[in-house]
């Protein structure tokens, strides 16, 4: 079991919600009339993905995709698909949902395969960006929160598998 350490509130809940509902009013604004699909990117998007949509107001669709990363001391970028899409995403107005861009190599990756797919449109919306962690450019359409280099948990986010359920964004043995 992973020993306790202080967790500090980094983004209240009531911080995320309002937050959360002002990204889904852009893209209610952005895509009207107009059916989009969000495509939710495991584990840690789950529950952003989950508060997003049910603030959207066009035609939503939800689709999940899992990646690999490749775990050694160093991110290298190697990174592989346990999961894709499970329908075509041709002429699709696609947008994917990010828990967090770090070094923006994982989510680099995926916009490189989803624009394969022939999609009308593709934008990428990340609850969180370690802007000066970033070793790629990555256009972040839609932004939840602009946040330092510290490593967070919480609202999807984990530590070693746990604590993704905490309802705010936390700092780990702060
Ligand atoms: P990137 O390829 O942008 O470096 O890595 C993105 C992934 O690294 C995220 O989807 C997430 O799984 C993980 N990650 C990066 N920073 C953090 C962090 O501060 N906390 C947690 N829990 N995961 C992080």
């Amino acid at each position: 079991m992973a020993a306790s350490k202080k967790i500090d509130v980094f983004i209240s809940q009531d911080a995320i919600k309002t937050r959360v509902k002002e990204l889904a009013d852009l893209i209610n604004r952005d895509y009207q009339n107009q059916e989009i699909i969000l495509v939710c990117v495991l584990n840690g998007s789950f529950i952003f993905c989950a508060d997003l949509v049910r603030n959207i107001k066009v035609p939503v669709q939800i689709e999940m995709v899992s990646l690999s990363s490749y775990e050694g001391s160093q991110s290298t970028g190697e990174v592989s698909f346990r999961l894709d899409v499970k329908q075509s995403l041709v002429g699709k107005h696609v947008i994917l949902v990010e828990d967090i861009v770090d070094t923006g190599l994982t989510i680099s990756f995926l916009l490189k395969h989803m624009k394969l797919k022939n999609v009308a449109s593709l934008k990428l919306c990340s609850l969180l960006l370690k802007r000066a962690r970033l070793k790629i450019e990555v256009p972040v359409d839609y932004l939840g929160f602009d946040i330092e280099d510290k490593f967070v948990i919480g609202y999807g986010l984990d530590y070693d598998g746990l604590y993704r359920e905490l309802p705010y964004i936390g700092v780990y043995g702060a």
